[in-house]
């Protein structure tokens, strides 16, 4: 294990770093199993919207405690499926957080809708409930918390909210697979539990992702919006030698590969023994910060169980010389690559032409300027994560001000 030596030079200012070889800040973990899976399907009937696509959502619905799961090509996909299924059209709101992936409030605008950002709480990082409440207008049909990290927004509140206001919940859930909110599983809290199975995410088939929901109409929607809008697959129609079909809405060719999806189920084997990885990790790495003077570690809600896709970090106003920026290219010298999630959404230049200004939500704002992603994946060694808390003790500790 490597120590950070009091005093030790920063590799940025031409110091050894603490590690030889660059460590990512996420990672797949890929094993022979995963690799047989896919070889089979290679020699199988179906390379695509065959018995394997079944087969995961089946997986997923049984991992999650979900009765339906639609598997789309992509989470951003799944993320459009839904703001279709959620009917959201022309002259439409839908509430969202400023600190997430740009996708979520994509898919609000891809059905020509428009997103409203509401602020964060100050300590998880989560939507803010009050701030959601403040921003519904007789126009919003749709509120898409994401469960910031892997820790479940408010899901309680926001569903009696959304009942309150007839619109329609969608948990983006792409960090919190495998998370739990007041005994229940991340996938029955919502309307509809978006996930994402990219190599980033906690498994992975390449590309991917997936609706989950207890609604049968809404479950029907989502398929049939997955494959152009019509109403029957080429695998259900091949089964029953059936030539017609009809279209009967504008639909999208979202359709996820049986290649992707015998990677899925092979890859939804290790779920709960990776989501207890990275809390291990998470717990070594507040033991290592609490307390720290110029670090605040996550925080979490007590009534609930994160999946921790992400450990973000934030250093103290004032803090470190050059503040998170510095911090930020001295981690990278050190070959910890840490990354920040996320720039707010209401920042990039298209939501700037859409009219949206910087300063509407002060409190993501702020956490933006201040955090890091440390390296958080089912595959770091315990040496990595000792790597981690070395270089991060350095770093602060060279930059202290
Ligand atoms: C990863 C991610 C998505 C999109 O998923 P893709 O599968 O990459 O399209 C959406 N929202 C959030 C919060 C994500 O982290």
């Amino acid at each position: 294990m490597s120590e950070a030596r009091p005093g030790a030079r920063l590799a940025i200012d031409g110091g050894t770093p603490v590690r030889a070889t660059p460590l990512p800040y996420a990672r797949q973990t890929i094993d022979d199993a995963d690799i047989a899976a896919v070889t089979a399907v290679l020699r199988s009937d179906w390379l695509t919207t065959g018995p394997a696509v079944g087969a995961f959502e089946a997986a997923l619905a049984d991992a999650t405690g979900a009765p339906h799961v639609v598997a789309f090509s992509s989470g951003t996909a799944a993320l459009h499926a839904a703001a279709f299924a959620a009917g959201l059209g022309p002259g439409d709101e839908a509430i969202t957080t400023p600190l997430t992936f740009a996708a979520t409030a994509n898919c609000v605008r891809y059905q020509g809708a428009m997103p409203v950002f509401a602020d964060v709480e100050a300590d998880t990082m989560n939507i803010d409930v009050a701030a959601v409440a403040a921003a519904i207008t007789p126009r919003t049909k749709a509120i898409l918390p994401v469960d910031y990290t892997g820790q479940p927004a408010d899901l309680d509140e926001l569903m009696s909210l959304a009942r309150a206001h007839g619109c329609v919940v969608i948990e983006d859930a792409a960090h919190s697979l495998g998370a739990e909110y007041r005994g229940r599983r991340v996938g029955t809290l919502a309307d509809m539990t978006v996930f994402s199975t990219h190599p980033a995410k906690h498994v992975t088939t390449g590309e991917g992702g997936a609706v989950a929901t207890a609604d049968p109409a809404l479950a029907a929607r989502l398929r049939r919006f997955r494959t152009h809008g019509i109403a029957s697959d080429p695998h259900e129609r091949a089964t029953r030698g059936q030539w017609t079909y009809d279209m009967v809405e504008l639909g999208f060719n979202y359709r996820i590969t049986d290649i992707q999806c015998a990677l899925g189920v092979s890859q939804l084997r290790h779920l709960a023994a990776w989501v207890d990885r990275r809390r291990a990790i998470a717990a070594r790495y507040d033991q290592a910060f609490a307390g720290h003077p110029a670090l605040e570690t996550p925080v979490m809600r007590a009534d609930r169980a994160p999946a921790w896709h992400l450990y973000v970090l934030r250093v103290r106003a004032g803090a470190l010389r050059g503040g998170r920026a510095a911090a930020f290219r001295a981690l990278h010298a050190e070959n910890i690559k840490v990354n920040v999630h996320y720039v707010p959404v209401h920042w990039h230049s298209y939501y700037q032409g859409l009219g949206f200004r910087k300063g509407v939500c002060p409190v993501a704002e702020d956490a933006y300027d201040r955090m890091v992603s440390l390296p958080m994946f089912s595959g770091m060694s315990d040496a990595d994560v000792d790597d981690v808390v070395a270089g991060v003790l350095k770093v602060t500790e060279g930059l202290a001000s």
